[in-house]
C-alpha cells in the first residue's frame, strides 16, 4: 500500500493561480487560501479600489498578490487578464472562475437587460476566462486545474421567498453544464475542471438575502446555519491540488447539507 504524504498533496508551492472576482467575498477567501497553501496568486475585478484593498489584505498576511482590472464578460479584457497574469506569475496552473453578479426580481418581471448582464458575467465570463486559461495551460504543456464557482441555485429551484433571481440560477446552471463538458473535452490535455456549489454565505452580494432570510435558510439547511468564513477557500485548495488529481467534471456542494434532504 502507498502511504500518501498528505501535506505534500495539498501543497501548492511553485504553483500559480488566478482568481477572477478575487477582490472581496468568496474570491478573496479563495485567493488567501491558495496563497496560504503556497501558490503565487493574481486576482481580477472591475474596480481598482476593491483590488487594492484585497492586495493589501494579502500583503498583511505575508503574500504578494498581483492585481488586474478586468471585466470578465469582455472577451478582450478576459484574454488580456489571463495573459498578463501568466506573464507576471511566470505560468498559469490554477484558475478560479469566481466573478459573479446577481439580480433579484420576480421571474415574470425580470428585465431582459438584467438577464443578459447576469448571463454575460456568470456564464459567458466563466467560459471566456476558462478558454483563455486553457490556451495558456496548453502552451505550457503542464496541465492545470480550473475551479468554477457555481451555486446550489444552479442545481435546484429556490423558493422565491428566499432567493428570487431566475437569471442568476440559469447562469449557474450554465456554469455547471460548462464544468461537465469542459472536463470531458480537456481531460486529454491534463486539465481538470470542477465546480463548487456554495449554499448561502454572507458576502456583499448575498447580504440582503441572508439578513432578511437567515432563519428560513437555517431551517432549509440540515446543519442549521449559513456558511462561515473559511469554508470555501479550503475546498478550492483541495480541488486545485494533487489531493484531487483523479477528480474532474464534478460539482461539489458546500451547503451544510442543503441538497441532501
Ligand atoms: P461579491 O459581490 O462579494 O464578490 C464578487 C466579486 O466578483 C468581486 O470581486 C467583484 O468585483 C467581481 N466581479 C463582479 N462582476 C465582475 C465582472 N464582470 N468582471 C470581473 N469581476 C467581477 O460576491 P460573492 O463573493 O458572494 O460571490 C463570489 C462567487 O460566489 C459568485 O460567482 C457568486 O455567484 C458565488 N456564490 C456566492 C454565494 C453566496 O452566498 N455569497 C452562494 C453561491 C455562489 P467588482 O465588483 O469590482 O468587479
Amino acid at each position: 500500500m502507498i502511504t500518501p504524504d498528505i501535506p505534500a498533496l495539498f501543497d501548492l508551492t511553485n504553483k500559480t493561480a488566478l482568481v477572477t472576482g478575487g477582490s472581496r467575498g468568496l474570491g478573496l477567501e479563495a485567493a488567501i487560501a491558495l496563497a496560504e497553501a503556497g501558490a503565487s496568486v493574481a486576482i481580477t475585478g472591475r474596480r481598482l479600489s476593491w483590488l487594492s484593498s484585497a492586495a493589501e489584505e494579502l500583503r498583511r498576511r505575508g503574500h504578494l498578490c498581483r492585481t488586474f482590472k478586468c471585466d470578465v464578460s469582455d472577451e478582450a479584457q478576459a484574454a488580456r487578464a489571463v495573459r498578463d497574469a501568466a506573464d507576471n506569475l511566470g505560468a498559469l496552473d490554477i484558475l478560479v472562475n469566481n466573478a459573479g453578479i446577481s439580480w433579484a426580481s420576480p421571474a415574470e418581471e425580470l428585465p431582459i437587460e438584467k438577464w443578459n448582464e447576469v448571463m454575460a458575467t456568470n456564464a459567458t465570463g466563466t467560459f471566456l476566462t476558462a478558454q483563455a486559461a486553457m490556451r495558456e495551460m496548453q502552451r505550457q504543456h503542464d496541465g492545470g486545474a480550473i475551479i468554477n464557482i457555481a451555486s446550489v441555485a444552479g442545481m435546484v429551484g429556490t423558493s422565491p421567498d428566499v432567493l428570487d433571481a431566475v437569471g442568476y440560477s440559469a447562469s449557474k446552471g450554465a456554469v455547471i453544464a460548462l464544468t461537465h463538458d469542459l472536463a470531458v473535452k480537456w481531460a486529454r490535455h491534463g486539465i481538470r475542471v470542477n465546480a463548487i456549489a456554495p449554499g448561502f454565505f454572507n458576502t456583499r452580494m448575498s447580504q440582503k438575502v441572508v439578513e432578511k432570510n437567515r432563519a428560513q435558510i437555517a431551517r432549509l439547511t440540515p446543519m442549521g446555519r449559513i456558511g462561515r468564513a473559511g469554508e470555501i477557500g479550503n475546498v478550492v485548495v483541495f480541488l486545485a491540488s494533487e489531493a484531487s488529481r483523479y477528480i474532474t467534471g464534478q460539482v461539489l456542494p458546500v451547503d451544510g447539507g442543503m441538497l441532501a434532504w
